[in-house]
């Protein structure tokens, strides 16, 4: 059967981007692919400097989230990647079969190195991790945004490098299985919604800490007066819409933004309304595991269990394409 495979970063509690951009798909494709692999990736968190109370609490806030957003542990495999040691393992590996240029030629280290004064060697390895996170499992498919694919080309090299070297059909090339959702941009609508520039809106807000950042985002700049008609296609608010409202609601939506029938303050409003529908129940699962903290810590366990046993397969497997240990030394 058809396995896939996806991780995302310990950032604490999800915001609606990084939902709508990865784990909604999660939660729809673990009834499609049982036994979907998904992972928090801790050990990728750790390349620039940081808290390690910070960390243990942003990897149990996206733990919990991840639940309460649906990952449903009797269908899917959610784990701590630093759980699960064989990710460093087969990541120093790959490190012996990936030239320096292809990784020097990431665009995330560039972007990442030019602002810094001393380059971790991490930050440059960051991609062979990720090649070993998904190879590990030996993945087929992994559900990817459209800004992760060149993440993923390094991983289909390093496999037919890998199966090259040693002359085997060991490890499967993985294909993208793309986001449906578009990149979500961040309520300023200047740039990717991410935490670190304040621009989201958390998964777990209330009602009205959703309202207050609402009200003033961004939206058709050439809307100054509300006789004035508006752009939904340029609108942050309106792909909002479509994430979260049905087709006839987004379909008037653009009707009365582009004949100035509603202002967008009604139109945030009846975006609020739809939101409100898709996290109440969200809400509510959360509100359930912080009262039994019990459930996140036994899923987690269970996911590790399952994860390790298969990643302990696959290095055993390629220790003996390699090589190395002990077993069978002397035969
Ligand atoms: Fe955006 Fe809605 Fe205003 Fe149109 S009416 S510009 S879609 S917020």
């Amino acid at each position: 059967m058809a396995r896939i495979f996806s991780g995302i970063q310990p950032s604490g509690e999800l915001h609606i981007g990084n939902y709508l951009g990865a784990v909604k798909n999660w939660v729809q494709l673990q009834a499609t692919y049982p036994g979907a692999i998904y992972c928090v990736v801790d050990y990728h968190a750790i390349t620039g400097s940081y808290d390690p109370a910070v960390l243990r609490a942003r990897r149990w806030g996206m733990a919990k989230s991840l639940l309460a957003a649906g990952i449903d542990p009797a269908q899917a495999v959610l784990f701590m990647q630093s759980d699960v040691p064989e990710h460093t393992e087969l990541s120093w590996i790959f490190t012996t079969i990936t030239p320096l240029g292809d990784l020097e030629r990431q665009t995330q280290f560039k972007d990442k190195s030019s602002k810094m004064e001393s380059i971790p060697a991490g930050l440059l390895m960051y991609p062979v991790l990720q090649s070993a996170d998904i190879l590990l499992y030996r993945a087929d498919s992994i559900p990817v945004g459209e800004d992760q694919i060149q993440h993923l080309e390094l991983a289909r090299d390093t496999a037919r490098k890998f199966n090259a070297k040693f002359g085997v059909e060991y490890f499967p090339e993985p294909k993208p299985l793309l986001t449906p959702t578009r990149r979500i941009m961040g309520l300023d609508g200047n740039a990717k919604m991410s935490k670190s520039l304040g621009n989201t809106i958390g998964l777990l807000e209330t009602d009205e800490e959703i309202w207050q950042k609402l009200r003033p985002a961004m939206t058709d700049p050439q809307r100054v007066r509300k006789s004035d008609p508006g752009r939904p296609e340029v609108c942050n608010i309106y792909q909002l819409h479509k994430a979260f409202n049905d087709e006839a609601t987004v379909s008037n939506v653009a009707q009365q933004c582009s004949t100035a029938g509603w202002g967008c303050m009604d139109c945030k409003k009846v975006l609020l309304e739809g939101m409100v529908q898709e996290l109440t129940p969200i809400r509510r699962r959360s509100a359930e595991l912080d009262a039994e903290p019990q459930r996140v810590l036994d899923a987690l366990a269970d996911g590790g269990r399952a994860a390790r046993g298969i990643a302990q397969q696959t290095i055993a497997e390629v220790r003996d394409i390699m090589g190395l240990g002990s077993t069978g030394l002397a035969g």
